[in-house]
């Protein structure tokens, strides 16, 4: 775990204090910096950036596979796939609703701010 992971639940704090709007083309500006690698790198959780099944950071060690995948030909996504367990599929903002336990608009608010403060 490094800093930026720990800090988050403060951040998630502060921006659900804020109950500040969040125009969907601020998240779409945020994926373009921080798309779902780079988010899960700055977290920490560069171990399960895969595209072939590896280990979730959602579950307990060795109990549910999880990879990421690229979709789209001009505007790439990135999402995730859990399987085995839960069997979800998400993009970053659900990384960080189901990593942190986070209301929708908390982890659209949390990602925005990650993304204005990392350095692509
Ligand atoms: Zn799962």
């Amino acid at each position: 775990m490094n800093s930026l992971f720990e800090l988050i639940p403060a951040l998630a704090k502060f921006v659900a204090s804020q109950n500040r709007y969040i125009d969907p083309k601020e998240i779409e500006v945020a994926r373009r910096t921080l798309p779902l690698p780079g988010l899960m790198r700055v977290l920490g959780d560069e171990r399960h950036i895969s595209q072939v099944l590896i280990d979730s950071p959602f579950h307990a060690p060795g109990t549910a596979a999880f990879r990421i995948r690229s979709e789209g030909q001009s505007r790439k996504r990135w999402f995730y796939f859990c399987c085995h367990t839960c069997g979800k599929r998400g993009d970053e903002i659900d990384y960080l609703r189901i990593r942190f336990s986070l209301a929708r608009e908390v982890a659209e608010a949390v990602f925005v701010l990650i993304a204005k403060i990392i350095l692509p």
